[in-house]
């Protein structure tokens, strides 16, 4: 499908520091942050609309207090109460929605790219990330020490580095793991449940038949392997014959659509739905190929410049660049091939199977933070709800990250108290999450260089 990833530049991370530096986390089942930190204690967001993640209606004139690092009540101005003290603020004209969440997020280059990459996204909102297979004993430290909440940072999951084929894509990531059998997957595995990775990533795309796909065998291998270490799954797909095997395996989470949509049947959809499986689109890479080049305007935008590498900046902003992508022979079949994807991404949402919002985030020219913001806009493009695309990119997405009852992700009572006020509300125009006033981690206020205020 993207074609011109290869063609595009990209930072490749230290090979070095992969080999030399062994690298533990601890459990993202354990990520919450400590109760005692500086900050308001007591905070109380009043009168504005709510839109709490769930998929339910919003709620006119909320009342939402936040205690410490969690959210304390959540309800109507009528029925809840306003504790006495603290912070109190209007929230007159605003609407409140939970910290955005990213599920297919990559971090390349050295660990002060990455922190940058990390403060972008707390910048844009985006309260947790997860790192989808390209992560490298360096990055792996740089996550630690987010947990450990050393630097300003989203939640963080990570896959560590992902599977592929030997000779397989991406081949501009030739530092992922490339088992040529069946033992050297499983020793992989292992080597990822000792750095007790949450996900393990799989790419399975063969470029349109040019390039091989990791085989079936070492597939199952990897899925057997890793089930019994409890560690989920996630597959990169693009043919419908992959989603068959996977799922049919027990894999239950899917990156990127799938493009031959007139041959999937209802009941295997419905099998699908029954087995809880669920896409990440990712339509903002598919779009990627032509989406700056039509329109350039959007990179006039001083947030959006700030959160990509400059030499990617640059390399965007030429005008050699966007005459290279507008004659790319193959638009026209990339922009068909996107329309079916929207195509398939709708039958997913009438036979009720679950979505998340993933960007593809730091792969090339997807600015890291404004991607999580136009991933929205373009599952709403396809015909979802304003409500059902932030759902996917909150509680949703919450929810396909803990494999449970997510600790995070939603505006009600006990979870983390991760949120933004907005200036304009997103139900009019899902565009709006960009109007960002204030942003909230954990109970703490984010500052306009995204590091927690004091
Ligand atoms: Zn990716």
């Amino acid at each position: 499908m993207h074609s011109l990833l290869r063609s595009l530049p990209m930072k490749r991370p230290s090979i070095l520091l992969t080999i030399l530096v062994p690298i533990w986390l601890t459990g993202c089942a354990s990520q919450d942050w400590p109760a005692t930190q500086s900050g308001p204690q007591l905070v109380t967001i009043l009168g504005a609309r709510l839109i709490d993640g769930s998929g339910a209606a919003p709620m006119e004139d909320s009342v939402v207090v936040i205690e410490g690092t969690r959210i304390q009540a959540v309800g109507s101005r009528a029925e809840t109460p306003v504790p006495k003290g603290g912070e109190i603020i209007d929230g007159t004209g605003k609407t409140v929605i939970p910290g955005l969440i990213e599920l297919h997020a990559h971090y390349f280059g050295d660990r002060t790219e990455m922190e940058r990459l990390l403060r972008a996204q707390l910048r844009f909102g985006v309260t947790t990330s997860r790192s989808m297979g390209a992560d490298t004993a360096e990055h792996l430290a740089v996550i630690a020490d987010a947990r450990a909440r050393k630097i300003p940072a989203p939640r963080l999951y990570t896959a560590g580095l992902g599977f592929t084929h030997p000779d397989g894509h991406p081949v501009q990531l030739p530092f992922v793991r490339r088992p040529a059998s069946e033992e050297q997957a499983r020793a992989g595995v292992t080597e990822l449940a000792t750095q007790k990775v949450d996900f393990i990533k799989m790419w399975v795309e063969s470029k349109n038949g040019t390039l091989p796909k990791i085989t079936p065998a070492i597939r199952q291998a990897i899925v057997e392997e890793a089930s019994k270490r409890h560690i989920p799954v996630v597959a990169h797909i693009f043919d419908l014959e992959d989603v068959q095997q996977l799922a049919g395996l027990g894999v239950k989470q899917f990156l990127h659509t799938v493009c031959d949509t007139e041959d999937i049947s209802t009941e295997f959809l419905g099998r699908l739905k029954a087995q809880g499986v669920s896409f990440i689109p990712t339509f903002t890479v598919a779009e990627r190929p032509w989406y700056f080049a039509e329109n350039p305007g959007d990179l006039d935008d001083p947030e959006l410049r700030s959160s990509l590498e400059p030499a990617l900046l640059a390399d965007i902003l030429s005008e050699e660049t966007r005459r290279k992508l507008l004659a790319e022979p193959m638009l026209a079949q990339l922009k068909d091939e996107y329309a079916r994807g929207e195509r398939f991404v709708m039958k997913l949402a009438r036979h009720g199977i679950r979505i998340g919002v993933g960007s593809d985030s730091g792969a090339g020219v997807i600015p890291t933070g404004w991607g999580t913001h136009h991933e929205m806009q373009l599952l709403v493009k396809a015909g979802l709800t304003p409500v059902q695309a932030l759902r996917a990119a909150t509680g949703e997405a919450a929810a396909l990250l803990s494999g449970g009852e997510p600790a995070f992700g939603t505006i009600e009572p006990d979870k983390a108290a991760d949120l933004l006020i907005l200036d304009a509300d997103p139900l009019a125009d899902i565009a709006n999450t960009r109007k960002i006033r204030r942003v909230m981690q954990a109970g703490r206020w984010i500052d306009r260089e995204g590091t927690p205020a004091q």
